[in-house]
């Protein structure tokens, strides 16, 4: 996995990009949830503690980094945390929609690391594991002891690199066309009065 850290930047900017002036009301909520729920499929290393082995569909990167939790747990948090309004208003379909994309999101990266082992996107229908051809990023260590060692550094330079400099450029072009909207919109208004 990338750190827990990486993850969540990644939910916190897709949440400012989705735009959570929709959800006054909750705005507070969504913006917790949007930095929790991109790490929840980690939740599976408590596996580790109680005997779960790796390759198992319910070990590491097993069912918690499948297509199938991120809808299912999207659809418990929207019903849970955004219970304002029905389930099939078009606000909370976005919603649900938002939050599968951004769990689903955890295996996506973890598919593109180059160690442990692959993901079970298709659990629990299929539990093959698999991997991206394409592995830019350095797998997180695990142990938080070697985190603040030379091996931890490395990882989280490369995850710079590879996520958080990504990140931030699309989030300066989503600030500037918000931006040119916005003014486009004013210019657009004043000169239809
Ligand atoms: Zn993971």
């Amino acid at each position: 996995m990338p750190t827990g850290f990486s993850h969540s930047l990644l939910g916190v900017a897709a949440g400012k990009i989705f735009g959570s002036e929709r959800f006054k009301k909750t705005k507070i909520r969504f913006w917790i949830l949007s930095f929790i729920c991109p790490s929840l499929p980690d939740l599976d290393v408590i596996g580790y503690y109680l005997g779960i082995p790796y390759a198992h569909v319910m070990g590491h990167r097993g069912i918690t980094h499948s297509l199938f939790f991120a809808l299912i747990m999207a659809i418990l948090i929207t019903i849970i945390f955004f219970r304002s309004e029905k389930f099939s208003s078009k606000n909370n379909l976005l919603i649900a929609t938002y939050f599968t994309l951004i769990i689903a999101s955890h295996g996506l990266l973890d598919g593109f690391t180059n160690g442990g082992h692959g993901i079970a996107y298709f659990a629990p229908f299929i539990n093959d594991r698999y991997f991206f051809s394409f592995n830019p990023l350095q797998v997180a260590v695990l142990n938080p002891k070697k985190f603040f060692t030379e091996q931890g550094f490395d990882v989280l330079k490369n995850e710079f690199m590879w996520l958080w400099l990504p990140t931030i450029i699309i989030l300066i072009i989503n600030a500037i066309v918000h931006r040119t909207n916005k003014k486009f919109n004013e210019i657009k208004n004043r000169n239809g009065k």
